[in-house]
C-alpha cells in the first residue's frame, strides 16, 4: 500500500492505516452486506472507503479536510453509491438522516471518539452500530466490568444502550505518521435490551457522572444530596465501581421517581 503522498495534518489527527492487511481485516469484521448503508467518518485518503463501497448498499464518507474530500469525490465519482461530504463531523445532522440501521464506521482523530460516541448513543434509533479504531485504553474501559479499576462513565453508559467488543488490538506501525499510542477496534452494538428499562435518560447519565466524579467515595459521599433526601433508596455504602449497569438503572429509576430533576450544571 503506497505512503501518503500528502503531508498529513496533525492538528486533525491524520494518522493513515497504511497496512492493507489491516484495512482487509477491519472490513472483514464489519460484515457488511449489500443492503447496509455505511456513514464513514474521516475517509482520508480512502482506504476503507475503497474497500467498503463496493459491498454495500450506499457510502455516505464525512472528512472535514478539503483537499481529502475533493481527492475522494473525484476518485467515487464514477460510483452510484458513494457520496463524499466536507464537513465537521461533530457538525453533521445525525438526526436528518433518513437511513435507519446505519452502520457507523471510523478510524477517528482520537480526541474526538468521546463526542462522537456519544453523539451517536443520542441517535442510537438510527444506529445499528458503530465501529470504531479507539486508544486501546479507551477501548479496556468501554468493554470493563464492575469491580476493575477501568470501569466508570464510559463503561456504564456505553453498556446501558450497547452490547461491546473489542474485535481486535492494532499497533502503531501500521499508520503513518506512527502514534504515540496504541489502538483497539471497537464495536457498539445498540440495544434496547437495558436500555428499555431507563426512565429518565437524563437523570441516569447526571447520577453516573456525579458517582464517578468521585470514584473513591461511598456512594453517599459523592451522591450526598440523594442520601440526604432519600437514604433508604439504595446501599450507600457502596462505592460507584461496584454497582452492575442494571443496578444503575434501578438507582436512577429509583431517583427518578422520588426526587425532582435538578437542572443540569
Ligand atoms: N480513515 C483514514 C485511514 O484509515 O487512513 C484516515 C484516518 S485519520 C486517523 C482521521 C481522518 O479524519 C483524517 O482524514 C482527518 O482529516 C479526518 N477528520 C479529522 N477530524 C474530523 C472531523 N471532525 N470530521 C470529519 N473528519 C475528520
Amino acid at each position: 500500500m503506497p505512503r501518503p503522498d500528502i503531508k498529513p495534518k496533525q492538528s486533525l489527527g491524520q494518522n493513515f492505516l497504511v497496512d492493507a492487511n489491516i484495512a482487509r481485516k477491519i472490513v472483514q469484521s464489519l460484515d457488511l452486506n449489500a443492503d447496509d448503508v455505511v456513514l464513514e467518518i474521516g475517509p482520508g485518503m480512502g482506504v476503507l472507503t475503497r474497500l467498503i463501497q463496493p459491498l454495500v448498499k450506499k457510502v455516505i464518507a464525512v472528512e472535514i479536510d478539503g483537499n481529502l474530500a475533493a481527492r475522494l469525490k473525484s476518485e467515487f465519482a464514477a460510483t452510484n453509491n458513494c457520496d463524499i461530504i466536507h464537513q465537521d463531523f461533530l457538525k453533521y445532522d445525525l438526526a436528518g438522516l433518513a437511513a435507519t440501521n446505519l452502520r457507523i464506521v471510523g478510524n477517528i482523530p482520537y480526541n474526538i471518539t468521546s463526542p462522537i460516541l456519544f453523539n451517536a448513543m443520542e441517535h442510537r434509533e438510527k444506529i445499528r452500530d458503530l465501529t470504531m479504531l479507539v486508544q486501546k485504553e479507551v477501548a479496556l474501559r468501554v468493554v470493563s466490568k464492575p469491580g476493575a479499576k477501568e470501569y466508570g462513565i464510559l463503561a456504564v453508559q456505553s453498556q446501558a444502550v450497547a452490547r461491546v467488543e473489542i474485535l481486535m488490538h492494532v499497533p502503531a506501525t501500521v499508520f503513518a505518521p506512527r502514534p504515540k499510542v496504541e489502538s483497539s477496534l471497537i464495536r457498539w452494538t445498540f440495544t434496547d435490551e437495558l436500555a428499555v428499562n431507563i426512565q429518565n435518560g437524563q437523570v441516569f447519565k447526571n447520577i453516573v457522572r456525579q458517582a464517578f466524579g468521585k470514584r473513591r467515595k461511598m456512594l453517599r459521599n459523592s451522591l450526598k444530596d440523594i442520601y440526604d433526601s432519600a437514604p433508604d433508596l439504595t446501599d450507600f455504602t457502596r462505592r460507584p465501581e461496584q454497582l452492575t449497569i442494571t443496578e444503575w438503572i434501578e438507582l436512577a429509576n429509583k431517583v427518578n421517581t422520588v426526587i425532582p430533576e435538578k437542572p443540569e450544571n
